[in-house]
């Protein structure tokens, strides 16, 4: 280390060796030579490659590192991409159809978007630790609930292509009419969303009709989406067809817009069952098509709303606590009868659009949404003031006009030398939408565009001539007369002053990355790097709309397909599509190209999906979205799938085997050595290996699913690749096929993706998904470089290995692999513990979060156990802390154990401790010392949660998806 040379030394270095100060790679990976030397003298190997030979099985190791080039410095890395960006060319985006201009409040920006105590927190499976972006999600739900005009919704969805498509699905589960497979959508959906549902329907074995709307009752259905207002900007009184549609047992969802929404009634009021939509115009940057939280509610049908419900429940000491309502709907459990196999969503993005509410609350929200009206009633009045006139009386933001075909092109070619885009899609049609960016000037421009320059108009005299008329091009019947967001929490903050505290009031009840190591196993969360953050509020990347025209977007697409290629290279695939906007998304698209390629072969009746016992419960629950049947494969007490059963399904079930679904490595955290004669039985009877990517950072340089002889992954880019978590979302789940499966990537209904997909459906509403972040996952790989990828995985098996050998001592490991060593993740077994002492796995989960430290993952894949995963990114340093927490833990709960604490009275069964807890009159058999420092270093960086143990079946008894009453918070 250059460090520790004397000055007088320094001087004999080259200046490659003094460059070495700017290398990434020691900043991204924890342990200095130093403090590996230790954990290797501790584990009893020689070096980190001998540990590695001695876990990753020989017969998948690659040969050479992956061809990606050289790692980059921070500096190099951010003027190489932000030169890539600036190929961006951003116009002023009319294009709409579900995307934006907005105005983020700069305080939203930098204090959640650019957070890292926002955006490097997990799914809020430790609630006592997240009350703040549960109370945030509570907020987000209370705006959906208000602006939709329905009492439950969920607490975001990946977009809102797939929400109609989930739409769909709750329809089918709950429609009375039960003999219907036909799902009707109006013809003034925007046309992205109908591919997305259109394809779900395809696997689903739907029939679809695409019609005007009014034509919905003329077919017998289960149920019906509508836009309101419609795609071509009209806005029309569905009250009396919604009714209709139900009165035929049809369930109706209706896809809005959430700004009209604050003018327009709400489609509940109209009658609706469900509503979808995307909060993205409430301050998230269009982002080339994502990352953007969509939303969902419906009236009564909580069971079968598809994603997370956030509810209000209580502590032991009866303060109001919010944790995730009904996990028993969760993919973990329910599997393939999951409603849906959402697991990553779009926490970040939810906040933000909360927060907007926050921030302007209802009257600056009716402003914004007025100006944007207004707006269009100067652009609608000017025009036709001139003879031309829009195609529709009665809109909000959204004009359209017929033009024939020399029209068009004129106006198009002036929109684009005045650097603005169209929608242009609809043969004899051009439309505007305007939104919270448009100004005057652009609406002046606007009018030179369409009528040619010497027209004459005035914004403000036009304006005015609005003012003086009684007109409403919002028909009387549409106009909202229901309060919006009445509730205290929009109505307290709009000093930019009070919005800080509050945003970092939220913050400081909730444990991040920026706090301590977050162990969860299976997720990664490892270093999110600042520069890698950096560029996704560059406004080259932030407000590209993703249907701008493909010569506008040529930075994003040297960008996506540099990325891709090195994707490819990692995995050893042909071949990526970047669509896909989760790894459960991921999965969805790489099962729908295997039922594609065996349809093409003319093997449709393939439909097998071998799982193992072990898999995350997205893989059974996305075999369902395509088909699929699962078969479960056994795996044996090592954890490994066992081959006898695997050989016994594969030969009985060959006629119709689809494909298995594996984990690699497994999610017991071993590398099985027979992985490669997995893929071949599979192979030899048909099928094809559909690879689950989800633990790529035991993988990346060492070895790769291509090599290994799988045929589709996907990556998810918010573990392995260092986007982050966001609280429960954004991420990426981009998929890697080998060539044969290519042809049946997803493409897209207004971007051609590639000549070779072209007509395909697709699996998202944007081309390349949440495109937005892709930038995230470029500049790690960047930085790192082949050889900092590489050491990645090394250094994550060695930290793993490491906690294994410290934990070992004082807690059974469940498995290991080859010489006794585990993967980039352990699993510690807490059953014994239950069976002496009566102190559980969420007791000790729960007992951490007064070390300060978030629990591991617990109780998957195995109950009663805790799977750890330390990373790359943790120096020796936290892991050592962590042990020492378990260890303390451990010799608490022999205390429990020998009788000297009673079971029900014990630190462990009343952790987390809060401040409320030892400052009441403690009657405890224990010290206030022992309950909240338990240790001496807790001290240090106490963490206090807000909340006691929250009592989940008390929520889900009295399910409140809403912000409670003002007067709740009181007793
Ligand atoms: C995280 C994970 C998934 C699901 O990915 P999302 O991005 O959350 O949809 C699937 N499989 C495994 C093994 C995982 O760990």
């Amino acid at each position: 280390m250059t460090s520790q040379l004397p000055v007088n030394q320094l001087a004999s270095l080259s200046l490659a060796q003094l460059e070495q100060t700017q290398d990434f790679i020691r900043r991204h990976i924890g342990p200095n030579e130093a403090q590996t030397q230790t954990m290797l003298n501790d584990m009893g190997v020689e070096s980190v490659n001998a540990l590695i030979d001695e876990i990753v099985p020989q017969n998948i190791r690659l040969a050479a590192l992956p061809a990606i080039g050289d790692s980059k410095t921070e500096v190099q890395a951010l003027a190489d991409l932000k030169a890539v960006a600036s190929l961006n060319k951003i116009n002023t985006s009319y294009i709409g159809l579900g995307y934006y201009g907005t105005l983020t409040p700069n305080v939203i920006t930098r204090n959640v978007l650019e957070n890292p105590g926002w955006y490097t927190a997990y799914t809020p499976y430790q609630p006592e630790i997240a009350q703040g972006r549960l109370e945030s999600l509570l907020n987000y739900q209370q705006m959906c609930i208000d602006l939709t005009g329905l009492p439950l919704a969920s607490a975001s969805l990946l977009d809102e292509g797939t929400a109609a498509a989930e739409a769909m699905a709750l329809a089918k589960r709950v429609s009375k009419n039960k003999k219907s497979n036909l799902f009707f959508i109006s013809d003034d959906v925007y046309p992205q969303t109908i591919d997305v549902v259109k394809q779900r329907a395809d696997m689903f074995d739907f029939d679809i009709i695409v019609a005007p709307a009014a034509e919905a009752t003329e077919h017998d259905i289960f149920g019906a989406l509508i836009q309101y207002p419609g795609a071509s900007g009209e806005v029309t009184d569905i009250s009396e067809l919604i009714a209709n549609i139900q009165a035929n047992k049809g369930i109706v969802a209706v896809a809005a817009d959430i700004m009209s929404l604050v003018l327009l009634k709400a489609p509940g009021e109209l009658g609706a069952d469900a509503v979808i939509g995307s909060s993205q115009r409430f301050g998230v940057p269009m982002g080339y098509g994502g990352p953007h939280a969509a939303f969902f509610t419906t009236d009564k049908y909580k069971r079968s709303l598809p994603g997370r419900i956030i509810g209000v429940s209580k502590d032991t000491r009866g303060n109001s606590a919010l944790r995730m309502a009904m996990q028993t709907r969760e993919q973990h459990i329910r599997r393939e009868k999951a409603n849906s196999n959402i697991c990553t969503a779009q926490v970040l993005l939810a906040n933000m659009a909360a927060f907007y509410a926050v921030y302007h609350g209802p009257k600056g929200l009716k402003t914004i949404a007025n100006r944007i009206h207004r707006f269009a009633d100067i652009l609608c009045l000017g025009t036709a003031s001139k003879g031309l006139v829009a195609v529709h009386a009665n809109y909000f933001d959204t004009l359209t006009f017929n033009v024939d075909a020399a029209q068009k092109e004129a106006v198009v070619a002036r929109a684009l030398a005045a650097s603005a885009n169209f929608r242009t899609d609809v043969d004899g049609q051009i439309s505007i939408s305007l939104d919270e960016t448009t100004t005057r000037e652009n609406i002046a421009a606007l009018f030179d565009i369409l009528l040619g320059e010497g027209h004459g108009l005035d914004v403000a005299e036009l304006d005015q001539q609005i003012v003086a008329s009684s007109h409403s091009s919002i028909q009387r019947s549409l106009v909202r007369e229901s309060e919006i967001l009445t509730h205290p929490v929009f109505n307290s903050y709009h000093s930019e002053t009070e919005m800080l505290r509050y945003i970092k009031r939220l913050e400081n009840k909730d444990l991040a990355l920026n706090h301590s190591m977050i162990s969860l196993g299976s997720c990664t969360m490892k270093l999110n790097a600042t520069a890698q953050m950096i560029p996704v509020s560059w406004p080259e990347f932030a407000n590209m709309h993703p249907f701008a025209p493909m010569d506008q977007a040529q930075g994003y697409k040297k960008m996506i397909d540099e990325l891709a290629d090195w994707l490819v290279e990692l995995t050893g695939y042909d071949k990526m599509s970047m669509q896909p906007n989760s790894g459960a998304q991921g999965e969805y698209a790489g099962l729908i190209s295997i039922v594609k390629y065996h349809e093409s072969r003319g093997d449709s009746h393939r439909n097998i999906c071998l799982i193992p016992a072990s898999a995350h419960g997205t893989n059974p629950a996305s075999a369902n979205m395509v088909g699929m049947k699962v078969v479960v494969v056994a795996c044996d007490k090592q954890g490994n799938v066992d081959m006898n059963d695997l050989k016994t399904k594969a030969e009985e079930l060959a006629d119709n085997l689809a494909c298995i679904m594996i984990t690699y490595p497994s999610t017991h955290g071993v590398y099985e050595t027979t992985i490669a004669e997995i893929c071949e039985i599979i192979h030899a009877h048909g099928g094809q290996v559909y690879l689950d990517g989800a633990n790529m950072n035991a993988q990346v340089g060492l070895t790769s699913p291509g090599h290994i002889g799988a045929d589709v992954s996907h990556l998810n880019l918010h573990k392995t690749f260092a986007i982050p978590h966001g609280g429960g979302g954004p991420g990426m789940g981009p998929i890697g096929v080998k060539a044969h499966l290519a042809p049946f990537l997803p493409d897209h209904a207004i971007i051609n993706v590639s000549e070779e997909t072209k007509g395909n459906g697709a699996v998202s509403a944007a081309p390349f998904g949440s495109a937005g972040i892709l930038c995230i996952s470029y500049l790690y790989v960047a930085m790192l470089g082949k050889k900092g990828v590489t050491e990645a995985s090394k250094f994550a098996i060695t930290n793993a290995n490491y906690v294994a050998t410290k934990l070992s001592a004082h807690y059974p490991l469940l498995y290991t692999g080859n010489n006794g060593r585990v993967a980039h993740e352990c699993i510690i077994d807490l059953r014994p513990l239950k069976a002496t002492s009566g102190i559980t796995e969420v007791d000790i989960a729960k007992r951490l979060i007064d070390y300060g430290f978030h629990a591991p993952t617990m109780s998957f894949p195995v109950a009663g156990t805790f799977m750890i995963e330390p990373t790359e990114s943790e120096s020796k340093v936290e892991p050592d802390r962590f042990v020492e927490a378990m260890t303390s833990i451990r010799n608490e709960v022999r205390k429990v154990e020998s009788g000297e604490w009673e079971l029900n009275n014990n630190p462990l069964q009343n952790a987390p401790h809060t401040l409320a807890d030892i400052t009441a009159v403690w009657d405890r058999g224990y010290t206030v010392q022992e309950a909240v420092f338990p240790i001496a270093g807790v001290a240090k960086n106490k963490f206090w949660p807000t909340v006691n143990r929250i009592d989940d079946v008390y929520g889900d008894r009295n399910l409140i998806c809403s912000c409670p009453p003002i007067d709740s918070y009181i007793d």
